[in-house]
This record gives C-alpha cells, sequence and structure tokens, in this order.
C-alpha cells in the first residue's frame, strides 16, 4: 500500500475588498496606534473607547507587515478574551492569525516552564496548585513548625498566604507589607520568613509549583541567564497587552525581560478601570510605562464609541469623583436614548420582580437575551434573581464567583488523580487521606511521613501500616490506586475512565457525608463529561488549575454562544465585555461599595472604579436597582434599612430617571419632584408589566 499522502489545511484567505481599510473603521488616534511601526507603545484610555478593538487591528497590521504571525504574543486578562481577539483579527486577515500566541500570563508561563524548566532546574512533570491548595499547604507549614498550639493570637493561613504572594507580586518587603495590612502581627516577623522558608523548601520537595511561582520562575529565567533571555526572549518579535492597568509589577518585570531585544511593546489599558489590586495589579503600573520603556510613544483616545450621551453623562460624573486618575472625561457622537433608570425597590424580591419583568420587556421589544447582563459586587447576590429565573424559564449562564472547582466534592475527586499524577503532592495525600473512615490526623501524618521517607515511591503507601480501625479504607485506597496506575495504556476518554473509578470508593464517602447528595453527584457527572474532553490526565489538571472555568457552559466544554442566554456577573468578571442592556443589582451601601474595603482610600477608591467598570458597559439601557430593605444575616444584623451606594451621589442621580416600584398592580411612581425634561419613561409600559405584581 502507498504511503497515505497528507492534504494540508488551507489558510482561510481574506476576500478582497473585504480587507482592512485602517481609516474608515478606526479613528484617527486608534488608526496611528494600530499601525505604529517598532518601539513601545501605549495606549491609555477610558472605558469604551476603542482600545481593545485597536489592539485587534494592531495583530492585523502586524501580520499584514509580514511580522509570522507565530512570533506576536498576545497577553490578556482571561483565555476567553484572547479567543475572541483573535477571531477578530481572523476575520481581518485570515486564519493565519490563528498561529498568534494568545492567553493569560498564567498560561504562558505555564508553557514556558513546561519548555525550558528543565534548563532552569524545575522538573518536567510539576504540579500546579491553585490559590486553595497553597492555602492548605501554608497551613502544613504553619503546623509543622508548631504554631498551630498558638491559636487565633497568629496569623492565619489565609493570612500567611496572602501576604506571601503579595510580596512575590509586588517586591514589596515582607516587612513592609506586615506593617501596612495587619500591624498587630508586627512581633511575629521572622516567624513569616520562617514559615514561607519551610513553605518554599516543601513545594520544591513535592514538585509543586503555586500561581506565583509560574510567574516569578518566568521573570527569574528571564533575569538570571543571559542563555534562557535571549531563548524564551527570541521567540517572539512583537508583544501585546491588554488590561495593562490591572498588571503588577512582576507581570512589569517579565514584560521587559521578554522585549529586552526588540522593545516592541504594545500595552493598553485605563488606570480609572484597575479593579485588582487585591491580585497586587497597581495602576501605576500603566502610569510608569514610559518610565520602564524608554521612547514609549503614548496615544490617548477620548471618543467612547459604546454608550449613548445619558449613559456617559453617568459614567462621566461618577468617575469624576475619583481622588486621581490619568484618563479624561469621554465624549461620545451617540446622541439620545434613555436616561439611566435609578429603581428603588422594598426589598430584594422586588427588585428581583422588577429586574426580571424589566427584562422580558425589553426581550420582547426585540433585544436578544444575550445582549443583556446583570451585574452585581459579589457573586452570591444573584441568588434570588437564579431562583427566579430558573422558575421561568429563563435562560442565564453566570461569570464569576462560580464555585464549582473550588467545591470540595470536587476538590476532593481530584486529589485522587493529583496523587498518581505526582506522588510526592502532600497537599492532595493529606485531603484524600482524611476522607477516608478511620483516619485522622496523626493517622494521615503518619502515613505521609512514612512515604515520604521511602522516597514517595509509589508502593510507600501499600507498605504503610494503619490502625486497626482505617484498616479497610487503607486496603480499598491501595486496591483503587493500583487500578488507576495500571490504567496507563493512553485510551480515549482515559481521564473519565479514571474518574469513574475513584468513584467507586468516593461516592459512598460523600452519600456519607451529606443528607443531600444528588446535586454534588450530578457535579461529578458533569466532571467526568468535561474530561473526557482532554486527551491525559497532566493536560487536564493543568488546565483546571490554570483556567478554572468562567462561566458553567465553560464546564460543559462548549460554548452557549449560539444560544440566546442572559450573562449575570460579577462587576470584576464583566471587565472589557459590553451589551446593550446593563442592570446593576443590589447598589447599597456596605453591598457595593462592599463593606470590607471600605477601611482605607485606597479599598475606596478601587470599590469606585469597580462600579465604573460596571456602568461602562451598557450600549443603550444602564438600570441600576436597590432594595431598601435587606434580611441581611450575612452582615449579622437582623433586619436593616439600608441606603443608596455612595457613589450614586446627588450629581450622579441628578443624571438618572428615578424609578420606585409600586406594589401589586399600582403603576410605578416617579418620585422625583422635578423630573428632568429629557425624561422617557413610559409609565404605560410599566403598569403593562406590573412591575411588583406577586404572580
Ligand atoms: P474597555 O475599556 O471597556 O475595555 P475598550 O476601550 O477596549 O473598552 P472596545 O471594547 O475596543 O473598547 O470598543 C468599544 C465598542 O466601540 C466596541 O463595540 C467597538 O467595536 C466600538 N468601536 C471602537 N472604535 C470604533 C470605531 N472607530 N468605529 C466604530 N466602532 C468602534
Ligand atoms: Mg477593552
Amino acid at each position: 500500500m502507498s504511503e497515505a499522502i497528507i492534504y494540508p489545511a488551507r489558510d482561510r484567505t481574506v476576500e478582497p475588498g473585504q480587507t482592512r481599510d485602517f481609516a474608515a473603521e478606526l479613528n484617527a488616534e486608534q488608526a496611528k496606534a494600530a499601525t505604529h511601526g517598532d518601539g513601545p507603545l501605549l495606549i491609555i484610555a477610558g472605558a469604551g473607547t476603542g482600545k481593545t478593538r485597536t489592539l485587534v487591528y494592531r495583530v492585523a497590521h502586524l501580520i499584514d507587515r509580514g511580522v509570522p504571525a507565530d512570533r506576536i504574543l498576545l497577553l490578556t486578562f482571561t483565555r476567553r478574551a484572547a479567543q475572541e481577539m483573535l477571531a477578530r483579527a481572523e476575520r481581518l486577515v485570515g486564519g493565519n492569525s490563528r498561529r498568534v500566541h494568545g492567553g493569560t500570563f498564567h498560561a504562558t508561563a505555564h508553557r514556558l516552564l513546561r519548555k525550558y524548566g528543565p534548563s532552569a532546574g524545575l522538573s518536567k512533570d510539576f504540579t500546579i496548585m491553585d490559590q486553595g491548595d497553597s492555602t492548605d499547604l501554608m497551613q502544613l507549614s504553619r503546623a509543622q513548625l508548631g504554631y498551630a498550639s498558638m491559636g487565633k493570637r497568629f496569623p492565619k493561613k489565609e493570612t500567611l498566604q496572602y501576604v506571601y504572594s503579595r510580596h512575590i507580586n509586588t517586591g514589596f518587603s515582607v516587612e513592609d507589607i506586615v506593617r501596612d495590612d495587619y500591624g498587630q502581627f508586627v512581633e511575629y516577623l521572622e516567624d513569616f520568613t520562617k514559615i514561607f522558608a519551610d513553605y518554599t523548601k516543601r513545594k520544591q520537595e513535592r514538585n509543586l509549583v503555586d500561581y506565583d511561582d509560574l510567574l516569578l520562575f518566568w521573570a527569574l529565567m528571564l533575569e538570571a541567564s543571559p542563555e534562557l533571555r535571549d531563548r524564551i526572549g527570541g521567540l517572539y518579535d512583537h508583544v501585546l497587552v491588554d488590561e495593562y492597568q490591572d498588571t503588577n509589577t512582576l507581570q512589569a518585570r517579565i514584560l521587559k525581560g521578554m522585549c529586552v531585544r526588540h522593545s516592541n511593546i504594545t500595552v493598553v489599558g485605563d488606570d480609572a478601570q484597575s479593579i485588582y489590586s487585591f491580585r497586587g495589579a497597581n495602576f501605576r503600573n500603566i502610569l510608569d510605562f514610559p518610565k520602564q520603556f524608554a521612547g514609549a510613544t503614548t496615544v490617548t483616545l477620548e471618543q467612547n464609541y459604546r454608550s449613548t450621551k445619558p449613559i456617559l453623562d453617568v459614567t462621566n460624573t461618577l468617575i469624576s469623583r475619583a481622588a486621581e486618575r490619568f484618563t479624561k472625561n469621554l465624549r461620545t457622537e451617540r446622541e439620545g436614548g434613555e436616561q439611566p433608570w435609578l429603581v428603588c425597590a422594598r426589598d430584594e424580591q422586588q427588585q428581583t420582580r422588577f429586574v426580571v419583568d424589566r427584562i422580558l420587556e425589553l426581550h420582547e421589544e426585540g433585544t436578544p437575551l444575550r445582549e443583556i447582563a446583570v451585574l452585581f459586587r459579589a457573586g452570591y447576590m444573584s441568588a434570588d434573581l437564579e431562583i427566579e429565573l430558573t422558575n421561568r424559564k429563563i435562560p442565564f449562564e453566570k461569570w464569576g464567583g462560580l464555585k464549582f472547582l473550588e467545591a470540595a466534592h470536587v476538590k476532593d475527586v481530584l486529589a485522587f488523580l493529583r496523587i498518581i499524577e505526582n506522588p510526592r503532592d502532600e497537599v492532595s495525600w493529606y485531603r484524600l487521606l482524611l476522607l477516608l473512615p478511620g483516619i485522622g490526623d496523626a493517622t494521615a501524618r503518619a502515613a505521609i511521613d512514612s512515604m515520604a521517607s521511602a522516597a514517595w515511591q509509589s508502593g510507600a503507601f501499600g507498605r504503610f501500616s494503619p490502625p486497626p480501625r482505617a484498616r479497610a479504607a487503607h486496603g480499598a485506597l491501595v486496591s483503587l490506586l493500583e487500578t488507576l496506575r495500571s490504567g496507563q495504556t493512553p485510551e480515549d476518554a482515559q481521564v473519565a475512565l479514571e474518574i469513574a473509578n475513584v468513584r467507586r470508593l468516593y461516592d459512598d464517602i460523600l452519600r456519607e457525608r451529606y443528607d443531600k447528595p444528588e446535586p454534588r453527584l450530578a457535579d461529578l457527572d458533569q466532571l467526568q463529561v468535561i474530561a473526557a474532553g482532554y486527551p491525559d490526565r497532566a493536560t487536564f489538571l493543568s488546565a483546571l488549575a490554570l483556567e478554572p472555568p468562567q462561566a458553567s457552559q465553560d464546564l460543559a466544554g462548549g460554548s452557549k454562544e449560539d444560544e440566546d442566554c442572559l450573562v449575570l456577573s460579577t462587576a470584576h468578571s464583566s471587565k472589557g465585555k459590553e451589551w446593550d442592556a446593563v442592570f446593576l443589582i443590589w447598589a447599597v451601601d456596605g453591598w457595593f461599595p462592599s463593606a470590607r474595603c471600605l477601611n482605607s482610600d485606597e479599598g475606596t477608591e478601587e470599590e469606585r472604579r469597580l462600579m465604573y467598570v460596571a456602568l461602562t458597559r451598557a450600549r443603550n439601557h444602564l438600570l441600576v436597582t436597590y432594595p431598601l430593605n435587606a434580611y441581611s444575616t450575612r452582615r449579622s444584623s437582623d433586619y436593616s434599612l439600608d441606603q443608596l451606594s455612595r457613589f450614586m451621589d446627588k450629581g450622579v442621580r441628578d443624571k438618572m430617571q428615578r424609578v420606585a416600584l409600586g406594589s401589586g398592580d399600582s403603576p410605578a411612581v416617579n418620585v422625583d419632584t422635578a423630573p428632568p425634561a429629557a425624561q422617557v419613561l413610559d409609565l404605560r409600559a410599566l403598569l403593562r408589566s406590573k412591575f411588583g405584581a406577586t404572580s
């Protein structure tokens, strides 16, 4: 038989005439940025001014200019953002653009570390720990060094993890961070360092890499070895970064290292939208860019293309209260349109009913559900709405605040896979040993010690002799591990099969633990479905650790892009997106801004920027709602009379149309004594849709 011929896939070509006419599709400033030649470029501009669009055109321009697509690196905040941008670039320059390397800093670091890590003393098969795992490992160090007995007086594992992570990401000394954020623990400064040293040693011994290490190791490879810097920096001719305001100093170091040879770096961002300081991001990073990269060209954009004028009036006013900012007020040519609504509801139920009714109304008027979003400060704030949407059979997906992978039962099952993948993964061993009947802390530690002294050989756990009450569980686990280890021949859906095997042991434990195990069992079914989409265990575990699914649909593997479905999102996860109609619910002081963030001026300023991000997502309709009363067991008071968010001050309110909801069938009442002349509220429409009706 003759050898099979390979028929290569053809690059999609772009129809003549369909190519980008930069002058028609971009304004002069955007076009200048998109076609900028070599050297550092900063685009700093407000929301909706076309920063992301310009970046897409710049990618297209570079490819047009002859830069090989695979020598372009596009760094974004989420994987989804990179995919969307590259899909848009593909429409401009064809399939060639698919070879652009796009992704998050962490995913890119991971890819590079698998390849170059071995040249830098890192073993190739390391396991990535997510933040929860890092905290657990920190706890092990804390306990092992004997701090557990100090109880509350000593920093908790989360505090230790926070200080550590902040230290790595910002470069501030441990001492400064403790003094600033945890003054009560200053006397323990030396202990912090001891624990961090132990944590670092443990990671090395167990072949674990945490999120911060991913970035740090990437930076260090570039900084500490000229050879690696040449090889890694030499991979790309151009580096482009979206949402630069949310990067930190470690990421700035990485970019510096990547661009030593050519300085071809483009960053875009808006200091007024910087919302990740809790992860060590610092909006000064974007202001300092011209200092970091000498000779940088700066482009500013002032025309907003997203929102109507009435919406922009509100968002401009809101952000004009910021203590400091670089970007200016925006203008738009989108005159007319409805004034944003400020809706006062009696309580959460009424808020929910209003939101659902108004969504249906917008939908009936022709707005697809996927063009509508409901935003909130924190994931739990949409609970009531989710129930109502489900009851009324309105499809929705939720972004941010999704805790699927953090759910205990999902982590439990993953722990089994992880010890097969990396037998030295102490955190996972500890987690799963504690699950087993008859095994407590002491036995778990003894088992781990005995495996450690046997150099974590695969049979080591089998040779550990457990106390009598744990014998049955020990035997069951040993036989499960043997089954898992024996299935080494790759076959389709191998990982799903492994999960099925794990569940033969684990489902009973789960049934034992929870009164209502069904939803959790359903989660595990779902995990199996996801796993079936991955070629092997290592890829599956890395993908889950690195790119936790954003939306429930990501979990099922497919995207609901074609399906018409409403989006519920935390304000954080709405960054960079836009919708025809945006609702912001729970605009209540203490909720948004979150009470937790109000102890410092910086905290309050960041909440303001977050509110700005949320409200600037709207194209044509913006509706802000707040309930007057809330049962707030969450805040440990029984019943409270809530106040409108402090960011909705008089100046902002004056640009909005105030709406109070009537009860039952009565019409909604406009409570403003002097309604603005431009008011366009349709009271009859409100009456028709019976806001506040109990049905
Ligand atoms: P954000 O700060 O929220 O990330 P951004 O500055 O990245 O916003 P884009 O998302 O790129 O803004 O653009 C906002 C909207 O304006 C998009 O729908 C985009 O297609 C549109 N837009 C931007 N520039 C132009 C232009 N020159 N002509 C027509 N539409 C434009
Ligand atoms: Mg953008």
